[in-house]
């Protein structure tokens, strides 16, 4: 076991570093040779036609994918020297995850969503529903919190699974194109919130995003090509 602390910046002001990363699925080459880092707390854009890898980009660095070779370190620690407990337990503490279709728990309210993650990390009850209250309220859905996410529109649901994203105060925010199944408006409000959040809880954000509006909240866009990245 070591310590992951992780929005205390054990990674020395380095949230996210990607090293020659190569990917193939069967014979395809997937990825390149990617090398990216994102610095705590920075906003990046990520574009790139469909198909390019920018997906499987996102679950080699989360740990879902392993990745053929190269390097991922996070928190200061390289994800392929962690055993898979010490690596599951790296996920679960510093990586929060937004996906387009929301992936809410379609049984549990939009409280329970959020607090979920908390409990998995054994956070103590009364903290964990202070903050999930807190969180809740930043994304505008206190009065929506006893609902199950069938009866919250998409942009609610994709509030929710924001709210979620953070409750566990991770240094790094991985978003998959989450404004791709919203109208124009509840997208913008959505992006709005991964903006103003991601500066309140000093997260760095990954945003995969086909929308041009998405980079006006990042301080950088790097786009992707056929499995390479391009500044
Ligand atoms: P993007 O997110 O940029 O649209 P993806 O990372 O989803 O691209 O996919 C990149 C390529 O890898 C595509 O050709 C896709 O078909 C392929 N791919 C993605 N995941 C898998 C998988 N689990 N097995 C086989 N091929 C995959
Ligand atoms: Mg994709």
């Amino acid at each position: 076991m070591f310590p992951i602390a992780s929005n205390e910046d054990p990674g020395n002001g380095i949230a996210l570093n990607l090293s020659s990363i190569t990917k193939s699925f069967g014979e395809v080459p997937v990825l390149r040779g990617v090398d990216l880092e994102l610095k705590s707390g920075e906003r990046v854009a990520l574009m790139g036609p469909s198909g390019s890898g920018k997906s499987t980009l996102l679950n080699c660095i989360c740990g879902i994918e392993p990745v053929d070779s190269g390097e991922v370190r996070m928190a200061g620690r390289l994800l392929g020297d962690l055993k898979v407990g010490d690596l599951e337990r790296l996920r679960r503490e510093s990586i929060g995850y937004v996906f387009q279709s929301f992936h809410l728990l379609p049984t549990l309210t939009a409280f329970e969503n959020v607090e979920f993650p908390a409990q998995l990390i054994g956070m103590a009850k009364e903290e964990r529903i202070e903050k999930v209250k807190r969180l809740i309220e930043s994304v505008g859905l206190t009065d929506r919190s006893t609902h199950l996410p069938d009866a919250l529109s998409g942009g609610e649901r994709q509030r929710v699974a924001l709210a979620r994203a953070l409750i566990h105060r991770p240094a790094l925010l991985l978003a998959d194109e989450p404004t791709g199944s919203l109208d124009t408006e509840n997208g913008n409000q959505v992006l709005k919130l991964l903006k103003t959040l991601s500066i309140e809880h000093g997260v760095a954000l990954l945003l995969v995003t086909h929308d041009h509006a998405s980079t006006d909240i990042c301080d950088r866009v790097i786009s992707m090509r056929d499995g390479s990245l391009i500044s």
